[in-house]
């Protein structure tokens, strides 16, 4: 179908702008020699995955479920870091997984013997304690407090051994400039280490994929592990795999006005788009403008009761009317993995839009999505 046909609320995915970005990681990884896998819990859409498949070197997961879905949707090389494992869950994991990280020496303690015994590669997640961005702590695994990694001090050598990797992740939508940085503070505190290891894993928040991403710092980055440390080095970007790359569609179900006009949508910043109030974050809008910026002014807003369900204030050429469709851009990463149902509030259909511009939906939900999650 046409992409004007598309039932709404509807995420559309758009293969040649996924492909796109392919092209730029490939790129990378021939120029390097560098291996990058898809950080699932960023877009999980498994519709898609043979074509990232041909380009990347498999998928990492956040724990079981993502595990699972990278290992029955891709098949490549399977990834897993957690902040803690379960016991019920570690057998599983070490079935499907090759790459299993931990959060600290005593998760190594706990698992690491039964993860070498079936013949997988361990690795640690190290917390470097170098923050690249501020103003932003709920994104930075380096804040104060937080429970991601091991610090030098907490460092038990003794237990190092069968230890493959070492991993960080500290970056969020950041240039290359501020991973060089954080590579530092990972040498300076961790360089003992380095030369016992086959491989380091430099997370994901790479935004590797954006028009203004200097490419060259990075591949001087993992030029630099390969040849100081005889390291393997991986890459795990999740949104720079999709970034840009979808829409989600929606249409204007009501007018209202309070001192301002407000557009009543069939969608919601809260089910739909929560990282637009927890990032916070604008969507872009095609055809929109600034608040002000063009002649009709409205406060976008979603159905539930929250009166915080509000994606932001556009202006337009021409006064919206009930059915108009809006469509927001970049709208594939971290927003069907983050859907929720409050209120009742039903789930966007998922589509494919290929590319010759045909659009195909691969997934509508209906009231037993929102039922079977309650009890
Ligand atoms: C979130 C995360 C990623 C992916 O981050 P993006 O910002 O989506 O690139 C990779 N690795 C780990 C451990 C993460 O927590």
């Amino acid at each position: 179908m046409r992409f004007e046909e598309l039932p709404t609320p509807c995420f559309v995915v758009d293969e040649a702008l996924i492909e796109k970005n392919l092209k730029i990681l490939s790129g990378v990884m021939q120029r390097t020699g560098a291996k990058i896998i898809l950080a699932q819990k960023a877009f999980s859409m498994t519709t898609l995955y043979p074509l990232i498949g041909e380009y990347l070197n498999g998928t990492t997961a956040s724990g079981l479920f993502e595990a699972r879905l990278g290992y029955e949707a891709m098949g490549k090389e399977n990834h897993v870091f957690a902040p803690a494992y379960r016991e019920d869950e570690i057998d599983e994991i070490l079935s499907i997984c090759d790459h299993i990280i931990f959060n600290s020496f005593s998760q190594l303690e706990k698992f690491k013997d039964r993860a070498l015994r079936a013949g997988r590669k361990v690795g640690l997640r190290i917390n470097p304690e170098c923050s690249t961005q501020v103003g932003h702590e709920i994104y930075d695994p380096c804040t104060p407090g937080s429970r991601f990694g091991a610090k030098r001090e907490d460092f038990r050598p003794e237990l190092l051994d069968g230890v493959s990797g070492l991993h960080f992740h500290t970056l969020c939508q950041q240039n290359s400039d501020d991973l060089e940085t954080t590579l530092r503070a990972v040498e300076e505190n961790f360089g003992e280490w380095l030369p016992r290891m086959e491989w380091i894993n430099f997370g994901g928040g790479h935004h590797i994929t954006r028009d203004d991403y200097d490419l060259s710092t990075l591949e001087a980055c993992i030029k630099r592990m390969q040849e100081q440390y005889d390291l393997k080095v991986y890459l795990e970007p999740g949104e720079a795999v999709a970034l840009n790359a979808g829409y989600l569609v929606a249409s204007v179900l009501d007018l209202h006005k309070n001192g301002i006009d407000i557009a009543i949508l069939d969608t919601s910043a809260t089910c739909h788009m929560p990282d637009v109030l927890e990032m916070p974050y604008r969507p872009p809008l095609f055809g929109s403008g600034e608040s002000g910026e063009k002649p009709f002014t409205y406060r976008l807003t979603g159905q539930t009761c929250l009166t915080g369900d509000v994606i932001g204030d556009y202006s337009f050429d021409q006064p919206l009317k009930c059915g108009d469709r809006l469509v927001f851009g970049d709208m594939a990463i971290y927003s069907m993995v983050k859907t929720n149902t409050f209120n009742g509030t039903p789930l966007p259909a998922i589509a494919v839009q290929d590319k010759d511009g045909d659009c195909r939906v691969v997934r509508e939900f209906g009231y037993q999505d929102f039922k079977m999650r309650l009890a």
